[in-house]
């Protein structure tokens, strides 16, 4: 079974994710966008082995530390999907936008696509395409788990931004209502900022997307 153990990093407490299999203890990192030192601390506190970096989009607070953890532990880089080329390749001036520690480029070892998979230890994940706050995001899906990490596609009570180039609203909209919603109520969302929360109450009672 999936475990995972999240950790807010940077100025913008963005929730990187350490996801593990309990049977081979073998890991992956979700959205390393920064303070790498302390991202390894945990993998090693949680006596689990780092097998690969997975990004669900390319924005600073989400792949600052991509490059840097990659280099250091000989890591694959999996994903986003190639519609966050340009985002990878502006990552230095987005370090520099927000006052971010220079942030280095990088080629993933894997781009991903709906539908794709990706696996970690003995475990499962599905990935689905979730274009509208960036053009490349994907979100990953661990049904057995009943979880789905989900970036900056959806938070408790809110949505992602989409007033960023390449952002959409519309097709924001459409990501959460078509590849989320049909997860299931009781699936738990690990935002990319924020609190947890269920699909169900976000399809009921969030706001800005209107039940359906
Ligand atoms: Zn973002
Ligand atoms: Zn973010």
């Amino acid at each position: 079974m999936l475990q995972y153990f999240t950790i807010p990093v940077t100025a913008f407490a963005q929730n990187c994710s350490i996801v593990w299999c309990d049977e081979t203890m073998e890991a992956a990192v979700i959205d390393p966008g920064g303070e790498t030192e302390r991202i390894e601390a945990e993998v090693q506190r949680l006596g689990v082995t780092l097998t690969a970096i997975w990004l669900t989009h390319a924005h600073i607070d989400h792949a600052g530390g991509t490059a840097t953890l990659a280099e250091r532990r000989q890591l694959p880089i999996i994903g986003p999907h190639p519609g966050d080329q340009f985002w990878i390749d502006a990552l230095p001036q987005q370090s520099a936008m927000f006052g971010f520690p220079p942030a280095g480029q990088f080629t993933p070892t894997r781009w991903l696509a709906d539908g794709d998979t990706v696996e970690v230890g003995r475990c499962t994940l599905g990935v689905r395409h979730c274009p509208g706050h960036t053009p490349g995001h994907v979100v990953f899906h661990a049904p057995q788990a009943h979880r789905v990490f989900v970036g900056d596609v959806l938070f408790a009570g809110s949505i992602g931004r989409t007033d960023f180039p390449g952002g959409n609203h519309d097709q924001l909209i459409a990501s959460i209502r078509e590849r989320l919603w049909p997860m299931g109520d009781d699936t738990v969302f690990i935002p990319g900022h924020g609190p947890e929360g269920t699909l169900g109450h976000e399809r009921r009672f969030n706001p800005y997307i209107g039940e359906r």
